[in-house]
């Protein structure tokens, strides 16, 4: 039996196969205008039109795959128990649709991020938070939807085509540091270093008056100054490791030592040897081409080779306009897909997608692997012990491990540093 999934539909949908190479993946599935195709054809098949055509499974589209832009109404949004997903028409209307809801249109509206196009209620950095999200709102929001979709689709069509081979679920990890300050202590200057410690000294800090001391004087290691450790500690997990790297110029929300600093250039080309590195774009680049663009220039010169991979700093973009920009700056990856305030499935899903830039109604090579934690959510922004963000990651990898995906997680060379606020936080 032919194993390509042929979907009918009347209309022609830029949409509609971006979303079929979402859910099944580029070169598994065709689309045709033609009902005759549809009736012929000896495989999985899937009418996604409104009429019903005997011996097919149909799929009844609710429009938004057939829209273009953004209504000036967001969708009406509902989540049922069992995870179907409701955007404009009620559920009555999908009494006869194989899964009970349109399932293409609905994992477009969340890995588009059509919801982060409206207006949303920004927090001080301008982010949209997790809370703003649907998801969060119908307490979906750990659960990776699409891929959940996507599996009981297979499982329907297997039903429906005993032959047909449902492909196999991988799962990997990917474990991802920012790297915003190399240093906590270490060159500062005699100035900023005085006034650190008179700082410490009002504040009744004195364990951080002597770390201070002690690091400067050369008798123990900087508490930031942990690379070779984090290297170490994912080396022996076999486990892939992706570095972001802050090389914005020193500001209120950037606080790393010059890329002209010869220590930073040291450790960025001792680590490129151990990890890739990717660019981590300054606070204010999300809308800055140019400051992406220097930014990313710096690296490559550190390196000598081009850099592919990004992640903003603080999590800071804004749709569509930062991803545009990566784009024009030649970045291929992005690894920014997560929320801040929350944990979860940003986009529904653990597994990489290209992004679809709803402005210009197309889908993009800008490849997005999102992440489901980042150790300041879990400790600063949920105000987890260390023993609840551990259930938390925990159940997070096993929905990954169920339904497949990258298990991806952020933390910082702070978290690692067991110094401060962060002692017993290397659970990543
Ligand atoms: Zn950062």
């Amino acid at each position: 039996m032919n194993q390509t999934i042929l979907i009918y539909s009347p209309q022609t949908s830029c949409r509609l196969a971006y979303t079929a190479g979402v859910i099944f993946g580029k070169g598994s599935f065709k689309i045709t205008q033609n009902e005759f195709d549809l009736q012929n054809y000896e495989g999985p098949a899937v009418n996604y039109s409104v009429h019903p055509l005997k011996g097919t499974m149909q799929i009844l589209p609710d429009g938004l795959l057939y829209e273009t832009g953004i209504k000036k109404f967001s969708p009406s949004f509902h989540v049922s128990a069992d995870y179907k997903l409701f955007l404009n028409e009620e559920k009555d209307f999908f009494q006869n649709n194989i899964l009970g809801f349109d399932i293409f249109s609905a994992v477009f509206y969340i890995v588009s991020r059509y919801e982060e196009y409206g207006n949303y209620i920004a927090d001080e950095h301008g982010r949209f938070g997790g809370k703003n999200s649907g998801m969060y709102q119908f307490n979906v929001h750990t659960k990776p939807l699409v891929d959940i979709w996507r599996q009981k689709l297979y499982d329907t069509l297997k039903k429906q085509y005993p032959d047909f081979e449902i492909p196999p679920i991988y799962y990997n990890e990917l474990a991802t540091v920012d790297i915003d300050r190399l240093y906590l202590y270490k060159e500062k200057g005699l100035i900023k270093s005085v006034g650190g410690m008179v700082k410490d000294i009002l504040s009744g800090k004195f364990k951080n008056v002597s770390k201070r001391l002690n690091v400067l004087l050369g008798k123990e290691n900087d508490p930031h100054d942990n690379l070779s450790d984090i290297i170490t500690h994912y080396k022996k997990q076999n486990i892939e490791l992706k570095i972001f790297w802050l090389l914005g110029d020193k500001k209120k929300y950037d606080n790393n030592l010059s890329s002209a600093h010869s220590k930073q250039i040291i450790t960025i080309q001792k680590t490129s040897e151990y990890a890739e590195i990717g660019i981590h774009p300054s606070y204010n680049s999300y809308n800055s081409i140019a400051q992406i663009m220097t930014e990313k220039q710096r690296l490559e010169t550190l390196l000598g080779k081009p850099v592919s991979a990004s992640r903003q700093h603080f999590l800071r973009m804004q749709l569509p306009q930062t991803y545009q920009q990566l784009l024009q700056c030649g970045i291929s990856q992005d690894y920014t897909m997560g929320w801040h305030d929350i944990v979860g499935f940003r986009a529904g899903t653990a597994q990489a997608f290209n992004w679809y830039d709803i402005e210009n109604e197309t889908e993009t090579d800008l490849q997005i692997t999102p992440f489901v934690a980042m150790d300041v959510t879990l400790k600063n922004y949920m105000k987890l012990n260390i023993e609840q963000a551990c259930i938390i990651l925990t159940d997070l990898q096993n929905e990954i491990r169920k339904y497949g995906g990258v298990f991806c997680t952020i933390a910082h060379n702070e978290s690692f540093s067991q110094w401060g606020d962060w002692e017993g936080w290397d659970i990543f």
